[in-house]
C-alpha cells in the first residue's frame, strides 16, 4: 500500500496549451461556467498537473509555492463529489492558522457558486465553541479549520465525519511547522479509512514525507520546482556593511517607489528593529510577526492589502501561506541560509502578467549564501553599488491610500455596499475615490484616497451607516 515511489508526474514544462483548459476536466457545465465568471480561463500548473489525478480519486501529494493555485486544486476536486442532498459533512479542510482558513472558505464559496445550497463552514480556534455548536446543527457540507479546534469538536462528538469522503491538508508544511502533528494524526484517525486525503504544502520537508506515509494511500506526488518566472522579475543584489543594512531599504524604497513591498527579515528582532528605521525615515511600514494578536494581524494585513501601508515586514514563517500578490517588489533585508526558500522569497513579486522588482541586501558575510543562491539559479547575481539610489518622486515613500476604521462589523450587520453608499451618496465621494472595505466581526475598514481622508472621516462621523450613527478613526498606517 503506502507506496511513496508511485508516479511522479512533472508538470508544467511539457503541458500544452490545450491540457491547461479547464474544460478538459470532468466537472459540470455549470462549474465550467462559474470557473469562466471568476476569471479563471487556464488553469495554473499546479492545477493542471493535479486536478485530472485528484478528480480520479487518487490520493495526492502536491507542491507548488504560495500564489500558485493550490487552493482550487483540491476544492473543484472535493466539489465535484459533493452530495448536495446529503447534509452531511462531505469534505474537511485543515489549515494552519484562521486566516488561511477563512481564505480557503471564501474560495471554495466562490468556486461552488453555480451549485444551490452548498454549505460551507469555518471552524477555527479563538471564537467562541457555542456559535459553532449551532452552525453545525444546522449541518455543513463542507468544514474548513485549524487542527486544535477540529479536534475539539471532535471530542465533544458535534462533527460526525462518518459521511467524508474528501481529507484536505492544506499547507501541510506550515501546520507541521506550528506543533499540529498531533492533532492531524488525531483527526485523520477519525475519518473513514476509504477516504480521498489530499496534501498540499509550498515546501517538502522532511516531515511531510513521514505524513505521508501515514495518512495516505499510494499517493501519487505532484511537485513544481519552485523556479519563478525569471522574465517577470528582475534580481538585484546590493553589498552592505551591517550598520548600512536598514538604512539601506529606505534608500532602495525611495529610490524604485514600489507600491507595495515585502521585506522579509531572517529574525523578529530584525523586523522589529527595520519597521523602526523605516518610521524614523518617514515611511509608514507594518510588522507581520508571531507575537502579534489575531486582530492586530487581521489589521496589519487589511492595510497591506487595500493599499495603504507600502510596506510590510516579516519573517518566512509569518509571510508564509497568505496569498498576497500583485507585488511590484519584494526585498531581502537578510540573505536566508536557504538557497531555495530566497527562490520562494522572490516569487512573491512578478506575478501574472506583472513585472516585479526582488532586491537583496548581502554583507561580506553571506556571499556564501549568494553563491548557493547562484548555484540554484544557474546564474550570477546582479550586483549595483548603493550609491545609484537617490531619492525620487517626492517626499519619503508614501501609500496612496488611508485606511479608516468603522467600529461596528458584521455583527451589526454592515456591509461593504452600506459604506459605500454612506460614502458615496450625500457625502458626495467618487466611487473610484474609495478602495477595498473590509467587514470584520466588530470592525469595518475602509480605503480612500489619501487626498480625501480628512474628508471622508469627517463624513463618516457626521452622518450614518445602515441608518445608525458610527464612530471612525483613521488607522495609522
Ligand atoms: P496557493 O494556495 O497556492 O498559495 P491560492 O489558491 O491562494 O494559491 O491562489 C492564489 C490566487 O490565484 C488566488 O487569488 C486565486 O483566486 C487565484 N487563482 C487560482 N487559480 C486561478 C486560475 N486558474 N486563474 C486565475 N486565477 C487563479
Ligand atoms: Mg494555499
Amino acid at each position: 500500500m503506502n507506496d511513496l515511489s508511485a508516479t511522479k508526474t512533472s508538470a508544467a514544462a511539457g503541458t500544452t496549451p490545450n491540457n491547461m483548459a479547464f474544460s478538459g476536466l470532468p466537472l459540470s457545465p455549470a462549474a465550467l461556467a462559474n470557473l469562466v465568471s471568476l476569471g479563471y480561463t487556464t488553469m495554473t500548473p499546479i492545477q493542471a498537473a493535479s486536478l485530472p489525478l485528484a478528480l480520479a480519486g487518487h490520493d495526492l501529494i502536491a507542491q507548488a509555492q504560495t500564489g500558485s493555485g493550490k487552493t482550487a486544486a483540491f476544492a473543484l476536486a472535493l466539489l465535484a463529489r459533493l452530495q448536495t442532498k446529503k447534509p452531511d459533512t462531505q469534505a474537511l479542510v485543515l489549515c494552519p492558522t484562521r486566516e488561511l482558513a477563512d481564505q480557503v472558505t471564501q474560495e471554495i464559496r466562490r468556486l461552488a457558486r453555480s451549485e444551490d445550497n452548498i454549505k460551507a463552514l469555518t471552524l477555527c480556534g479563538g471564537v467562541p465553541i457555542r456559535n459553532q455548536l449551532d452552525s453545525l446543527a444546522h449541518g455543513a457540507h463542507i468544514v474548513v479549520g485549524t487542527p486544535g479546534r477540529i479536534v475539539d469538536h471532535l471530542e465533544r462528538g458535534s462533527l460526525p465525519l462518518a459521511s467524508l469522503n474528501t481529507l484536505v491538508l492544506d499547507e501541510a508544511d506550515r501546520m507541521l511547522d506550528m506543533g499540529f502533528a498531533e492533532e492531524i494524526a488525531a483527526i485523520a484517525a477519525q475519518c473513514p479509512r476509504d477516504r480521498q486525503t489530499l496534501l498540499f504544502s509550498a515546501t517538502y520537508p522532511e516531515g511531510i514525507e513521514q505524513i505521508s506515509r501515514r495518512f495516505l494511500r499510494n499517493p501519487r506526488e505532484v511537485k513544481l520546482s519552485a523556479q519563478p518566472n525569471a522574465n517577470k522579475i528582475r534580481q538585484r543584489f546590493y553589498e552592505v556593511a551591517e550598520d548600512q543594512r536598514l538604512h539601506a531599504v529606505g534608500l532602495l524604497l525611495n529610490h524604485y517607489r514600489p507600491e507595495r513591498t515585502l521585506a522579509f527579515c531572517n529574525t523578529k528582532a530584525q523586523c522589529r528593529d527595520l519597521v523602526a528605521v523605516l518610521q524614523a525615515q518617514g515611511i509608514a511600514a507594518l510588522a507581520l510577526h508571531g507575537d502579534l494578536e489575531q486582530r492586530e494581524r487581521d489589521q496589519v494585513l487589511i492595510q497591506f492589502a487595500n493599499r495603504s501601508c507600502p510596506v510590510l515586514v516579516a519573517t518566512d514563517v509569518a509571510a508564509r501561506g497568505l496569498d498576497i500578490s500583485g507585488l511590484e517588489a519584494v526585498i531581502n533585508v537578510d540573505i536566508t541560509p536557504d538557497a531555495e526558500l530566497h527562490t520562494h522569497r522572490v516569487g512573491r513579486t512578478g506575478r501574472a502578467d506583472a513585472q516585479g522588482w526582488a532586491f537583496s541586501l548581502a554583507s561580506l558575510d553571506e556571499m556564501g549564501r549568494v553563491g548557493r543562491i547562484d548555484e540554484m539559479q544557474g546564474r550570477a547575481g546582479e550586483f549595483h553599488p548603493l550609491t545609484e539610489l537617490t531619492p525620487t518622486g517626492s517626499g519619503p515613500l508614501c501609500a496612496p491610500m488611508v485606511t479608516l476604521q468603522i467600529l461596528g462589523g458584521r455583527k451589526e450587520k454592515i456591509r461593504p455596499g452600506d459604506v459605500l453608499g454612506a460614502l458615496t451618496g450625500s457625502a458626495g465621494f467618487a466611487a473610484a475615490q474609495i478602495g477595498k472595505i473590509n467587514v470584520n466581526e466588530f470592525s469595518t475598514y475602509v480605503a480612500v484616497a489619501r487626498e480625501i481622508a480628512d474628508a471622508a472621516l469627517r463624513a463618516l462621523n457626521a452622518g450614518t451607516v445602515k441608518g445608525k450613527r458610527v464612530k471612525a478613526r483613521p488607522m495609522e498606517g
